[in-house]
């Protein structure tokens, strides 16, 4: 047993959707455990890659749009020229498009699909192919949502994508763990993000969704910190396959 089995000294990340959100924080999580950071993001990550830098830790930023495949060769070339390696993916960037299903266009199918599954599964792949070929296994992290679990009301491309997320890292896991590479999710609660604007503006959701988290309260993006570092480092190394629910008990009720 290792001293510090949370300690990610050395290791290499790659985060996608890192200027923002959960992602943002879950950079600087990793960044405060050890980690040096390749962020990917579509707008400058200004904010976390200072606040990686104050963990004494490098950040590497990466412009690309996930919604189509093309930047995944890309970005594996690129944190291999900064970093000769990577030990962690986080799929974290993910889109959601809200509207009555009888209404819904097939634009909004398949950009939510191609952001939230379609790139994950590819840039998982390319991953993989670097883990195997540097022989020490890894670890991916796919964040899924409570709508991995329920339908979900006018989203239903997002529920159809994280949906299969959580399917998608149960079949990645039972393929890879034998190369030592952990594949599992974190389904966040109802977190304070972009994300959750419109709903939290909704008086009426509002109360709704608070009144049935035992917790009592919004997560914040600091409420990921701690699993993922978890599910980053070797105190994880024999959970495969699992998606772990950070909701405040929501799923519970
Ligand atoms: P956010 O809107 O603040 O962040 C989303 C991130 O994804 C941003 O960095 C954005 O730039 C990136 N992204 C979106 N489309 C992209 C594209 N085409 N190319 C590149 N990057 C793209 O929201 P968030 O809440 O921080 O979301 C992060 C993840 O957490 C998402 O996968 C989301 O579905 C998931 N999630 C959020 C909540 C919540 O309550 N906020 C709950 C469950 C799951």
């Amino acid at each position: 047993m290792v001293a510090n089995p949370f300690d990610l000294s050395g290791k290499v990340a790659i985060i996608t959707g890192c200027d923002a959100g959960l992602g943002r924080s879950m950079c600087v999580a990793l960044a405060s455990a050890g980690c040096d950071i390749v962020g990917i993001s579509r707008r400058e990550p200004h904010e976390t890659q200072s606040e990686v830098e104050a963990k004494g830790r490098r950040f590497v930023s990466i412009r690309a749009d996930l919604s189509a495949t093309d930047a995944v060769p890309f970005i594996v070339d690129e944190a291999l020229q900064a970093f000769g390696r990577i030990d962690i993916l986080v799929n974290n960037a993910g889109t959601i498009r809200r509207e009555d299903a009888l209404n819904f266009t097939e634009k909004d199918w398949d950009d939510v699909m191609g952001v939230n599954l379609k790139t994950v599964f590819f840039l998982s792949q390319a991953v993989a192919r670097q883990f195997i070929a540097q022989q020490g296994g890894g670890k991916i992290i796919n964040i899924a949502s409570m709508l991995s679990f329920q339908g979900g009301i006018r989203v239903p491309s997002y529920t159809a994508s994280k949906s299969g997320l959580m399917g998608l890292t149960k079949a990645l896991a039972n393929e890879w763990a034998k190369h030592g590479i952990n594949v599992n999710g974190i389904a966040p609660g109802y977190m304070v993000t972009n994300n959750t604007a419109a709903l939290r503006a909704d008086e009426q959701r509002n109360a709704e969704i608070l009144g049935r988290i035992p917790a009592g309260r919004w997560g914040e993006p600091i409420d990921l910190a701690g699993p993922v570092v978890f599910l980053a480092s070797s105190a994880s190394d024999y959970v495969h396959g699992h998606t772990l629910a950070v909701d405040g008990g929501w799923l519970a009720r």
